[in-house]
């Protein structure tokens, strides 16, 4: 990566950093606020400010607690997810330890994400656009509907041949308007929290994904109708703790916190998708969430990968091993 500063606009992937502010448990609780947002690409940890955790030019932005999340949107995301309007697939992850803020940043960023589509949509009246949604959660390698809670579950994956991996029976709706989209959005939410109550940990060990699919095409019968069709996926990883196989010191990992192989196989295709072509196989196909991201991953496709971190003392050890994953997916 070049030092000094963010890239041109066409990168592939982008990587911020989000620290979200002390909550009022932490607060409480006389938790010390660790890190410091020294300057827009620089984070440093406050007892040691000159031993660096991570090289500043390793992210494109560190957005610091007071920094709303429109922010993190206009400067972090925007290009990504509005290149899925020109037909080109557009992921945006939250990747961080649980309760850092991913869901909270999520939430935001997809809102703001539909404000811009219906704005383009207002502003192109030369293209018929159609925006279909659906909505799924990946738990222990289970699929499940997040638009079909009766019997969207266990659902099975399948190649076709055009379209690539898809999802078996997956619910597919179309947005009559923004108001529309938001309402199925907020179904797909509304429903991941069921499944929260029900387990106790579900969002810790599950992963959302709400995939957008926009199509348009030129109204005008010109003889080349150049249409365009593409996926933008807002993806909710389950929490970071579940893909660190080791601490830093090499010890084992704590029984009873499992690995998840998805977000295992995630981390390793985004590793070796940021190295680029001499990285060899991409291992896309060792699990379901890779599985179904591969198209809006790899090829000609945009990612944008918001790292959040708690900046509590006591949750020191993830927020490093977040920002080691910051910067090799740079
Ligand atoms: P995660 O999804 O990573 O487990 P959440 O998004 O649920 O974490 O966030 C944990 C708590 O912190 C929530 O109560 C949320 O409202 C709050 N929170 C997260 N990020 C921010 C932020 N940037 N500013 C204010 N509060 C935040
Ligand atoms: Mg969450």
């Amino acid at each position: 990566s070049t030092p000094g500063g963010p890239k041109p606009r066409e990168e592939k992937i982008v990587v911020t950093v989000r620290l979200r502010p002390l909550n009022k448990r932490e607060q409480l609780a006389k938790d010390q606020v660790a890190w410091d947002c020294v300057d827009d690409h620089t984070i440093v940890y406050k007892p040691q400010p000159h031993e660096r955790v991570a090289q500043p030019s390793s992210f494109n932005k560190v957005f610091g607690p007071s920094c709303l999340t429109e922010t993190v949107y206009e400067e972090g995301v925007k290009n990504v997810a509005l290149s899925a309007l020109m037909g080109i697939n557009a992921t945006i992850f939250a990747y961080g330890q649980t309760s850092s803020g991913k869901t909270y940043t999520m939430r935001g960023i997809t809102e703001k994400a539909v404000v811009d589509i219906y704005n383009h949509i207002m502003n192109t009246p030369e293209r018929d656009f159609t925006i279909k949604i659906s909505g799924l959660e990946i738990y222990n390698e289970n699929v499940r509907d997040l638009l079909n809670s009766e019997s969207g579950r266990n659902l099975k994956l399948l190649d076709d041949p055009e379209k690539g991996t898809v999802v078996e029976k997956l619910v597919e709706e179309t947005a009559n308007n923004d108001q529309h989209l938001r309402h199925l959005i907020s179904i797909c939410e509304a429903q991941r929290q069921v499944g929260e109550t029900a387990l106790n940990d579900t969002s810790s060990r599950s992963h959302q994904i709400i995939r957008l699919s926009i199509q348009s095409t030129l109204r005008e019968n010109s003889d080349c109708v150049r249409s365009f069709v593409a996926s933008l996926n807002f993806v909710d990883l389950a929490g970071s703790e579940r893909a660190s196989q080791t601490h830093a010191d090499g010890a084992r990992l704590r029984e009873g916190c499992h690995i998840n192989l998805s977000l295992m196989t995630l981390t390793t295709v985004i590793r070796k998708l940021s190295v680029g072509k001499r990285s060899g196989h991409i291992p896309y196909r060792d699990s379901k969430l890779t599985r179904i991201l591969q198209h809006s991953l790899g090829g000609n496709a945009r990612t944008a990968i918001i790292c959040t971190l708690s900046p509590a003392l006591s949750h020191f050890e993830q927020s490093r091993n977040t920002l080691f994953f910051a910067t090799r997916a740079k």
